[in-house]
């Protein structure tokens, strides 16, 4: 008997994982935000606002502005240094969104990728048939006219579709890819060969996505184009729950490491008849939305469904040969799936707080605060001139000259400093830099003001840059 190798287990971990049934009650209960305050927030700061406004609008798609695009960009940062940099068994890869048909044929994405599509009989308004809720009565009723007579449930295929090149018939036909996974399997021979990986080890991605979405709805929380993290983990049969545990845990970490209160937090397992054609089982990572517990990111073990589905319709042999034990199989995935958009939202939901807090003349004041950890944080220093006068201006050029080539930095000059500090706090702005008469008269300092403690303390410009690189917690 050849002696087991449990190398390719994954490590314990101790992580403290809230898990719930199925069937768990979706209800958020109290939340420190409506999901209408939140709305109102992006869209007056520029975050996120609807696409193509001045034409009315285009249902399901919005527009990430300045510190919107720099929150995105950070949470992808945060999740390719945790997935890349931070480990040495996952690589990275950018598939081409737009790939050959019979991917989505062996995905099973042509056949099976639908949702059940109703009408309204009185408005002709289409719904999602399982996201219409019995009223009081028992009875479901049409969100938009109040009717409640509708057609039989359609299957409706999310895919979008378009054309290559100059002729418009089924040979041209291509899809918008409604996932980056496929990338990943199709690849996974010559990414394995090529960067000369051993199972267990993984792909990542992250990129848009495309899903016609039947009800787009909840801002950026389900929307028709959409950018997604995803890493497939390839495994040893046999290693795959093991495995599909460590993921969940890790997944659990991330989110919490970067702030998330884990009371928001749940980890839902999926019940015998919502688990997808791919899955042996699956998770969800849910986040306590204002409009309900909801998903943030799917874990699943897919098994070898896409390795052997694409060796199946492409010929190609698929399988990976495990030298250390002299076998050849197909291995196993585990692949957590999450979204930028969705991840942002709830983000955003998370480090919203209203307070009150007592203003330098005294009086108590409202405030809205960002509380974003650090590294996701749009700007991460702020360098405010007391006023613009012109004994201020070179020396508080100078300050944020200092702070420019090492973090995202703003210079605003405009209206009372007072002002300044609420607009950066609701930025979630960590740090503001102040400077002021005492700095060109006298000390040379300048007064550093924290974003959440609100305190304020005086810092020589000198020592300026040491001290934000010991506070600003990058990671
Ligand atoms: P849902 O059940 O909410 O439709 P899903 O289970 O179909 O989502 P997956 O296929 O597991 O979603 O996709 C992985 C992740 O991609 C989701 O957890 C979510 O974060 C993101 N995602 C999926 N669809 C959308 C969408 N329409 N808008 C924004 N993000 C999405």
């Amino acid at each position: 008997m050849t002696a087991v190798n449990h190398a390719d287990l994954p490590p314990a971990s101790d992580a403290v994982v809230a898990h719930v049934e199925p069937d768990a009650a979706t209800a958020p209960g109290p939340t420190d935000v409506s999901m209408e305050t939140i709305v109102e927030l992006c869209k007056r700061r520029g975050l996120v606002f609807q696409g193509s406004e001045i034409y009315g609008g285009l249902r399901g798609a919005w527009d990430y502005g300045p510190l919107g695009v720099a929150l995105k960009d950070n949470v992808k940062e945060a999740w390719k240094r945790a997935m890349l940099q931070l480990r040495g068994d996952i690589v990275a890869l950018d598939a081409a969104i737009l790939m050959h048909p019979r991917v989505w044929e062996a995905s099973g994405h042509v056949e099976g990728f639908t949702d059940p599509l109703v009408e309204c009989r009185n408005c002709h308004q289409r719904f999602r048939a399982d996201h219409l809720e019995p009223g009081e009565a028992g009875v479901v009723v049409c969100p938009s006219c109040g009717g409640v007579e509708f057609t039989e449930p359609k299957a409706f295929n999310l895919m979008f579709r378009t054309f290559v090149g100059p002729t418009e018939d089924t040979s041209s036909q291509v899809w918008l890819r409604p996932e980056t996974a496929q990338g990943m399997f199709v690849d996974f021979s010559h990414v394995q060969l090529t960067s000369r990986r051993k199972v267990p080890f993984g792909i990542a991605q992250v990129g848009k996505s495309f899903r016609n979405e039947i009800t787009p709805r909840n801002f950026i929380f389900r929307v028709r184009e959409f950018e997604q993290m995803e890493m497939e983990f390839f495994v040893r049969p046999g290693t795959d729950d093991a495995w599909h545990d460590y993921w969940i845990a890790e997944r659990w970490n991330w989110y919490v490491g970067l702030g998330m209160r884990p009371e928001n937090l749940r980890i839902r397992d999926h019940g015998a008849d919502e688990l997808s054609h791919y899955a042996k089982a699956t998770v969800d990572v849910e986040y306590r939305f204002p409009f309900a517990w909801s998903e943030l990111e799917g874990i699943a073990n897919r098994t070898d469904f896409d390795l052997r589905r694409h060796g199946e319709l492409s010929g190609r042999d698929l399988s990976y040969y495990d030298q250390a034990r002299d076998e050849r199989y197909l291995p196993y995935v585990i692949e957590p799936a999450a979204g930028v958009d969705r991840s942002a939202l709830a983000f955003l939901v998370d480090a919203y707080r209203d307070e009150q807090v007592r203003a330098a003349s005294g009086r108590m004041e409202r405030r809205t605060v960002l509380r974003l950890h650090h590294a996701l944080a749009p700007v991460k220093v702020a360098v405010l001139p007391l006023s613009r006068n012109d004994r201020l201006v070179p020396t508080a050029r100078e300050v944020g000259d200092l702070v420019k080539p090492r973090w995202m930095s703003q210079y605003d000059d405009a209206g009372s400093i007072g002002k300044r500090y609420r607009r950066q706090d609701e930025a979630g702005t960590p740090f503001c830099v102040t400077v002021d008469f005492q700095t060109v008269e006298s000390d040379r300092g300048v007064t550093v003001r924290d974003r959440d403690t609100m305190a304020q303390e005086r810092v020589s410009i000198d020592r300026l840059v040491g001290y934000l690189d010991e506070r600003l917690q990058l990671r």
